[in-house]
């Protein structure tokens, strides 16, 4: 059964509409805010506008230099923080693994671009001097998800404050302490090399209506939105600037040409990071019949379990739930390690065991959801072009991430063009798309929807046009 783009969102609104009374609730509850009242963390959304009003216009007059110094202390303070984020984050949410927890954090910190993302261009000729520059939007919203927490948070504020601008973050409201944690030691960081205070903040108890005010408070110019589909298109219907980051479904390809063994383990190896929560990470394999029984033998010895008949029934009744007729993951296992699974589904479970696998027809509910856990579906194909086609329709026109195994160039080409996705990654694990373990700079807000694609500094900016007419020619 296919499960539509509608009855996900269907889905989403229940879960948020939960977190969104769980949140209230338990406020009620400990009214107390999980932070401190400091460091850019305000009791209301109007407060931190009014705060950033007051940063946005001390940052106009702060020098590259210094925005440069800033930079480098929040990518210090962050590396510092790696691992404490890491910890509270996994314990906080309960998604993911602290170890990939502490490198996304690291990857974050290292890997972002800063100011040097930033490139002007001149014309100078007989008519005068024209400088066309990258300038800041001013104040930024961002809203960042439960699934990166602290990466996004260091990821968006060094593209953020690179460009210039200010930021009015809204975290998950299931994030909220290690968001709020890795956005004080940014702002401590910032300071100290003498940038504004409150260049980024957030409310104390951010919550879906926290959201919605951010979105649509008259004095933020500019929205960076990272996060399920549901809140992509509500920052849409705002009319401001989005630049807005999905969903994704991300398959796999393996051909008859591919290394098997390297194969097995890179996507073992990207399918188990931080238990697949991320957008990116391999969401479904097509595997040409040829080869499959090989490449699910070397997943195995790379810490795969592979289940069938009876223990598939299992697997499935504990991770897919169903609502009229429509397949959705069970939230309770979103992000959780896969012995946590295949303990709740009553089978043996080897704390070892990094990922579940099962072999599925193309129309299985697995292939469809983004399951956001380490379960993957494998679905054999009789040849590459089926894969491919296949791969195409899994990915949903999400144009966010693919992966390809082959030795074959004609085929990658092949599958490069159909796929048209923001990362395609050859023969590696999904993480290398993103720069772990792999060339390039690193975004955790893979911009599809709104079409950026990778974000970075230079996505943040307006371009903003000097001229200096009949000025003195330089050339
Ligand atoms: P989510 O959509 O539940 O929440 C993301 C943020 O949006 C949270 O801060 C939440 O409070 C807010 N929000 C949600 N609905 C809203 C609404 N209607 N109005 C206002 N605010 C709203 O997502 P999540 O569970 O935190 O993250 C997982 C999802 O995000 C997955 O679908 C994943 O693929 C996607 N994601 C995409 C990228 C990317 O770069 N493309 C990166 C990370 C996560």
């Amino acid at each position: 059964m296919q499960v539509s783009e509608k009855d996900i969102q269907k889905l989403v609104e229940q879960v948020l509409s939960k977190i969104s009374t769980e949140a209230t609730s338990s406020e009620k509850a400990n009214p107390e805010p999980v932070v401190a009242l400091e460091d850019g963390v305000f009791a209301t959304v109007d407060e931190c506008v009014q705060a950033a009003m007051v940063a946005e216009k001390e940052m106009r007059s702060v020098s590259l230099a210094t925005r440069r110094a800033m930079i480098k202390a929040m990518r210090e303070v962050s590396i510092r923080h790696a691992e404490e984020l890491a910890i509270i984050a996994v314990n906080e949410t309960g998604l993911g693994r602290i170890e990939d927890k502490k490198n996304k954090n690291l990857l974050a910190a290292e890997k972002t671009p800063g100011v040097e993302d930033l490139v002007s261009t001149t014309y100078s000729g007989d008519d005068g001097l024209t400088l066309v520059e990258q300038a800041p939007f001013g104040i930024v919203g961002s809203i960042t998800p439960t699934t990166n927490p602290a990466a996004t948070i260091i990821n968006n504020s060094i593209s953020l404050i690179a460009a210039g601008n200010v930021v009015v973050y809204n975290p998950h409201p299931s994030a909220k302490k290690v968001s709020l944690k890795a956005m004080q030691l940014l702002n401590q960081a910032i300071v100290s090399a003498g940038g504004p205070k409150n260049a980024l903040t957030s409310v104390a108890t951010p919550n879906l209506d926290t959201s919605k005010q951010v979105m649509e408070h008259k004095d933020i110019r500019a929205l960076v939105v990272t996060g399920g589909g549901l809140v992509v298109k509500a920052a849409m219907k705002t009319g401001k600037k989005v630049i807005a980051a999905g969903p994704g479904n991300p398959p796999v390809v393996v051909d008859e040409t591919a290394d098997l063994e390297k194969a097995g383990r890179d996507i073992v190896n990207g399918a188990s990071f931080d238990n697949n929560v991320l957008c990116t990470a391999e969401k479904e394999v097509f595997v040409v019949d040829k080869v499959a029984s090989t490449l699910i033998k070397e997943m195995e010895k790379s810490g795969a379990v592979l289940l069938k008949g009876f223990q598939l029934e299992k697997l499935l009744k504990t991770v897919l739930t169903e609502k009229d007729g429509k397949h959705y993951p069970a939230r309770e296992f979103i992000g959780k390690d896969a012995s946590v699974i295949l303990e709740a589904a009553g089978l043996k479970a080897d704390p070892s065991v990094k990922l579940i696998i099962c072999e599925t027809k193309f129309d299985h509910p697995l292939v469809w959801t983004e399951m956001l856990m380490p379960v993957l579906p494998i679905v054999r194909v009789p040849d590459v072009d089926t894969a491919i086609e296949m791969a195409v329709k899994a990915e949903k026109g999400n144009r966010h991430t693919a992966m390809m195994h082959s030795q074959n160039v004609t085929n990658m080409t092949k599958m490069a063009r159909e796929i048209q996705a923001t990362i395609f990654v050859k023969n590696g694990p999904s993480y290398a798309g993103l720069g772990f373990n792999g060339e390039g700079f690193t975004t955790l807000t893979i911009a599809g929807p709104t079409g950026e694609g990778l974000t970075s500094a230079r996505t943040f900016t307006r371009q903003r046009r000097c001229a200096l007419v009949e000025g003195l020619r330089i050339i």
